[in-house]
């Protein structure tokens, strides 16, 4: 096992990858910008460096100051959380020449999932159904015409490199589709630094299922049920929960066996979510994410498996310590992202926090780098903590959600607090009645 572990990012993941470390040993080194001198994770890390000003492009994406302070700790492996470096194949693969061990799949899966293009091929030839659509980048516009008119409008038009819920352009009639087309181009081009883009069949009212996998690099595969990651704004997920009111038990063995042999076939390695939309009993591949996931703690939750350790044991190369058989699905959980923004116009709203009383009791898990005068930076994404609740059943479980957000106290900025529990008196949600467009309808209607 390794003794020491870089973690390049910061946040609540940052601790979340200390306190697995901790519990198995291990220690830390945490890295930070010249704005993060007084974060929590830099205090509760075995050691720190600094890498850089406060705009990630200087720090936490700043390979060279990351791979240098992984080596004058002697740091044995990195782990690079989720967001920032976390699917840069090119960073994997640096780290991997430096001698050290990157926690996460090969540099080429990396590579092979972070094209859309690539990972719907694989996917399909694996054995995954996708949504209808291009089999390949889109070159010329007969053959656009002729795909959306097979497929029948609208169609989205998606980024290859497309990522965090941007690079998509829904297109309704043959007229638009020329335009559509041009401008998502563009603004990929623009934004990714590649311009590939493909059609899709859009879907109207889907629901967002992820199915997380676990696969060791001995061959042994689990699958560790769904995450239902419906509720969005703007393609970015807001609540999220497990398992989903939409899945029984005979489907949710057959998706996860039909990803499991998939992610087998790939040759695929460590923890990663295949992503689908799922509409009228049938599952449409997305994309596969080859890292941990924000919304991880819901299945931690119902599989009592803790995920970082996990990966961090197949990253070391150990066989896996569970078997399917032995994964069983208890109770029911839910998550709420908190982010330090207006909750009607989702205005960041970055500063000093005066005051913080993290909720408790049972069933109850706050992931959270905040504390009482942390100020916090402008320069970084605005989610401030994660609430998890876990309850016997679905009831059990919102009714503590409800409880844990009364009691939580952020002073001094505004959260997302306020509308989490406008959420939960909404009697469509309580009924676990919602799609991915659900959300942003509902906040219209509020705002109307
Ligand atoms: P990203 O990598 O940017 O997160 P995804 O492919 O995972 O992109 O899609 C993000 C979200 O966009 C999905 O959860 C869904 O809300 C919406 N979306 C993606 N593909 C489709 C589609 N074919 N039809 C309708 N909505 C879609």
């Amino acid at each position: 096992m390794f003794e020491k572990v870089l973690i390049a990012n910061r946040g609540e993941i940052a601790l979340r990858i200390q306190r697995a470390c901790k519990e198995m040993g291990i220690r830390t080194v945490a890295v930070h910008s010249e704005a993060d001198t007084h974060a929590m994770h830099v205090k509760l890390a075995d050691e720190s460096v600094c890498i850089g000003p406060p705009p990630a492009g200087q720090s936490y994406l700043n390979v060279p100051a990351i791979i240098a302070a992984a080596e004058i700790t002697n740091a044995q492996a990195i782990h690079p959380g989720y967001g920032f470096l976390s699917e840069n194949a090119r960073f994997a693969e640096i780290v991997t020449a430096h001698d050290m061990t990157f926690i996460g799949p090969t540099a080429d899966t990396i590579k092979l999932m972070g094209d859309k293009i690539t990972a719907k091929q694989a996917a399909m030839e694996a054995g995954i159904p996708v949504v209808p659509g291009s089999k390949s980048a889109i070159t010329d516009m007969n053959e656009a015409r002729r795909i959306a008119a097979s497929i029948g409008f609208p169609v989205l038009i998606k980024a290859a490199s497309g990522g965090g819920g941007r690079g998509m352009k829904v297109a309704e009639s043959t007229g638009v589709l020329e335009s559509a087309l041009q401008t998502a181009s563009s603004e990929a081009q623009a934004a990714f630094g590649d311009g590939a883009v493909y059609i899709e069949k859009y879907l109207g009212q889907p629901r967002h299922i992820e199915i997380q996998i676990l696969a060791d690099t001995h061959g042994d595969t689990v699958h560790l049920g769904e995450r239902d990651c419906s509720l969005q704004r703007r393609h970015q997920k807001i609540l999220e929960e497990a398992p989903s009111v939409a899945l029984d038990p005979e489907i949710r063995a057959m998706i996860g066996k039909i990803v499991t042999d998939a992610v087998k076939a790939i040759g695929y390695c460590g923890v990663g979510t295949v992503e689908f939309l799922y509409e009228d009993g049938e599952f449409y591949f997305i994309e596969m994410n080859t890292r941990l996931q924000v919304e991880h703690p819901v299945t931690e939750a119902i599989t009592g498996i803790d995920l970082v350790r996990e990966q961090i044991r197949m990253a070391a190369g150990h066989k896996l310590g569970v078997t399917q058989d032995a994964i069983k699905f208890e109770g029911w959980s839910v998550e709420c992202r908190i982010n330090a923004e207006n909750p009607e116009t989702f205005t960041p709203s970055p500063g000093m926090v005066t005051e913080f009383h993290a909720p408790g009791g049972l069933g109850v898990r706050l992931d959270s780098a905040l504390y009482s005068g942390y100020r916090i930076p402008p320069y970084y994404d605005s989610m401030i903590g994660k609430l998890i609740v876990h309850g016997r059943d679905r009831e059990e479980a919102l009714m503590r959600l409800k409880r844990a957000l009364s009691e939580m106290v952020v002073g001094g900025v505004e959260t997302t607090i306020p509308l989490h529990l406008a959420l939960l008196e909404e009697a469509a949600f309580l009924a676990g009645d919602y799609h991915i467009r659900w959300l942003e309808n509902w906040l219209a209607e509020r705002q109307g």
